[in-house]
């Protein structure tokens, strides 16, 4: 049964918090051997936790309603790209041209500057099941759709809360038409959750069956103010 949660700012550290740091990656079940000191510095213990998904290439699909272009899409992609390329491409995606066959949707919205990431997993294995991402293109400033789009992969990647180091690309403001980088911290926070993309393991089979499926919703509030500083 589907567990559905709204809340502002990020994670609900009520709820549950079943990561220990270490995920799969390519194949669930593997044994646990990353923790939170194998890939350091990173940012793990800040956050509510790491979920990841079963395997790569993860698919995903831009919807095609009337704030889709392909410049919006090639801009949100450049975004994604800067994990790959920090990643050194083991974190793998794929566009896709259908909807039902997507992992990950993604929409821009006209009516902000923010981004906002729902998803689903499943509590037991941390697996995620399905994300939404919408990016907001109010201010119609590429720098800044690229980098809204990389901060909210991030967070559809596994990522679920925030950085407290405004230097990381999870940190939850930005300057507008600065671009971000993927810090280290970032990319170690990121191949904590891909332990086993990372440190290859022998994976183990499991069934899912008897796991609790949930929902959540993280809003970056990424707020503009006047021409310089985001909203800290
Ligand atoms: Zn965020």
């Amino acid at each position: 049964m589907p567990f559905f949660q709204g809340c502002l700012f990020g994670l609900s550290l009520g709820l549950f918090a079943p990561m220990t740091g270490c995920g799969g990656g390519v194949s669930a079940g593997s044994a646990a051997v990353c923790t939170q000191d194998t890939f350091v510095p990173n940012y793990v213990g800040e956050i509510g936790g790491l979920l990841r998904w079963e395997r790569v290439p993860v698919r995903i699909y831009f919807v095609r309603d009337a704030n889709y272009s392909d410049t919006r899409q090639a801009l949100a992609i450049q975004g994604l790209e800067q994990w790959m390329a920090a990643a050194s491409n083991i974190l793998k995606y794929r566009i896709v041209n259908s909807e039902s066959n997507a992992q990950i949707k993604v929409r821009f919205d006209p009516s902000t500057v923010d981004g906002m990431t729902d998803y689903r997993y499943f509590v037991e294995s941390g697996l995620l099941s399905d994300a939404d991402v919408k990016i907001g293109i109010k201010g119609n400033n590429s720098v800044d759709i690229q980098s809204v789009a990389a901060h909210e992969f991030g967070h559809a990647f596994g990522i679920r809360g925030h950085s407290t180091n405004r230097e990381d690309m999870m940190y939850p403001t930005y300057t507008s038409n600065v671009p971000l980088a993927i810090t280290s911290s970032d990319l170690n926070t990121m191949k904590t959750a891909y332990c086993s993309l990372f440190q290859p393991l022998t994976p183990a089979p499991r069934s899912r069956r008897y796991e609790t499926l949930v929902h959540e919703r993280i809003v970056c509030p990424q707020h503009l103010h006047g021409e310089g500083e985001a909203f800290r």
